[in-house]
């Protein structure tokens, strides 16, 4: 399967071309012949699936190729919106939707908090095509009267699961309230819990439905590394781990943003070049980061989950979870970044005796089993006890049991991290990412 097969344009396939892409992934494959069409869609995909190329290409194609730029004389007003859910995630889609229209005649801004609205506002006003937004920054501009959204055509909501999980669905309602009616829409979501189905019922119109393999598939060149070790001893295994390639790039997960902090001095102190990235920093520090990790100045960034969401780290050889995740449909987004686009990956995690029952819980959503490997001199002084109860971060999150996915089927609807709406992230943009 080559691209050409997928009714893409010359324009399109030269930037492609010049992507170094030879072939469609699965999500590309399925999608982009659907979103030509003009029909709204609901996709399965997550980071690292190609995603991003799945809903670009066709809405460049659609908006700049097949129909005629606007009036020489008229206002530019958006005609496409992206929304994504965190400032990252806009910043890299926008990255890869320029670099997909190369050779398209194409404006377009990103829209997110933490930055000042000032050159935001500026951009708008001179006038763009595509709009790349957080949600809560672009309500800001909506109450503002900074951002015309009367001339959309289409509507993309990416990583729609991730989203409503930071509390946007309302920010969400509000900004399709002001959408023109016709338009296309397309849904990105790793999951389909039943507020997902809820939007696409009552804001789109008869979605195609596109899914690629099972969800977990995305971990098919990913190698699972358990290490079994005390929560006290899990720094210098790491720092072992570490010290046996020091070149290579690492990103590692850590539960809390304190701990992040906290373990990126300690590999500092024993000269590994780290940077952290998690919420309390600002966007400049995330940004900085970012760039220094993907420079290769920094071989290790020490990454909250939802700071990491969505990061655009290619072909990352490693990815270690420091601690395991709460939730374990988490572990796959974060091994997401690992094992891309065919590349081999390895997924390290260090677990404590009492974090057993996460890893139980992750072993049965990837329907696999991950052998133990103790290393020698850092084994657990007691064994893993998988039928423990599950650790408490003592943090709300920690609770939504209902977030856990069923083994055999999609992930099922996540009431209680519904339930916790807060609705004052619609007002703004998430602080917590
Ligand atoms: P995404 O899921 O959109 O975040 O994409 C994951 C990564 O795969 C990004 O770094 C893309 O640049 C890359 N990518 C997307 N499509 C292809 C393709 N067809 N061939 C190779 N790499 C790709």
């Amino acid at each position: 399967m080559s691209f050409d097969t997928l009714g893409l344009a010359p324009a399109l396939l030269r930037a492609l071309a010049d992507q170094g892409y030879a072939t469609p992934t699965p999500i590309q494959s399925a999608a982009i012949p659907v979103a030509l069409t003009g029909r709204d869609m609901l996709a399965g995909a997550q980071t690292g699936t190609g995603k991003t190329a799945a809903f670009a290409l066709p809405l460049l194609q659609r908006l700049f190729v097949e129909t005629a730029p606007a009036a020489a004389n008229g206002k530019r007003r958006p005609r496409a919106l992206i929304l994504t859910p965190t400032r990252e995630l806009a910043a890299q889609v926008h990255d890869s939707l320029r670099a997909y229209a190369k050779h398209i005649k194409m404006f377009s801004t990103t829209i997110f908090g933490g930055v000042g609205m000032g050159p935001q506002v500026d951009a708008l006003r001179r006038g763009v095509d595509v709009l790349v937004a957080t949600p809560g920054r672009l309500i800001d501009h909506m109450e503002r009267r900074t951002v015309d959204l009367s001339g959309i055509e289409i509507l993309v909501l990416d990583e729609a699961d991730r989203m409503l999980d930071m509390g946007f669905l309302p920010a969400i309602r509000r900004i399709l309230g002001v959408l023109p009616k016709q338009r296309q829409t397309l849904l990105f979501s790793a999951t389909f819990a039943d507020e997902i189905k809820k939007i696409a019922a009552q804001f789109m119109r008869d979605p195609a439905e596109v899914q690629v393999a099972a969800r977990n598939s995305v971990v098919a060149t990913i190698t699972h590394r358990v290490h079994p070790v005390e929560t006290a001893r899990k720094r210098d295994l790491l720092l072992h781990l570490l010290a046996q390639d020091s070149r290579r790039q690492t990103l590692v997960f850590s539960r809390t943003k304190h701990g992040a902090n906290k373990l990126a001095d300690f590999l500092e102190k024993y000269g590994l070049r780290t940077a952290a990235i998690h919420g309390n920093k600002s966007q400049g520090a995330r940004t900085k980061a970012l760039k220094e990790f993907k420079d290769g100045k920094v071989t290790v960034l020490v990454a909250t989950d939802i700071a990491a969401r969505g990061l655009d780290i290619d072909q990352l050889p490693m990815v270690v979870n420091y601690d395991l995740p709460m939730v374990a449909e988490d572990y796959v987004h974060r091994i997401g970044r690992t094992g891309r686009a065919g590349a081999e990956g390895l997924a390290v995690s260090l677990v404590a005796p009492e974090e057993a029952p996460l890893l139980r819980d992750i072993k049965r959503l990837l329907k696999q089993d991950i052998a133990l490997e103790n290393i020698a001199g850092y084994e657990p002084s007691r064994p893993l006890n998988f039928d423990g109860p599950r650790p408490s971060n003592g943090k709300p999150r920690s609770t939504n049991h209902a977030r856990r996915p069923h083994a055999n089927g999609p992930k099922k609807p996540h009431a209680a991290a519904n339930k916790q709406h807060r609705p004052w992230q619609g007002k703004r943009d998430q602080r917590k990412a």
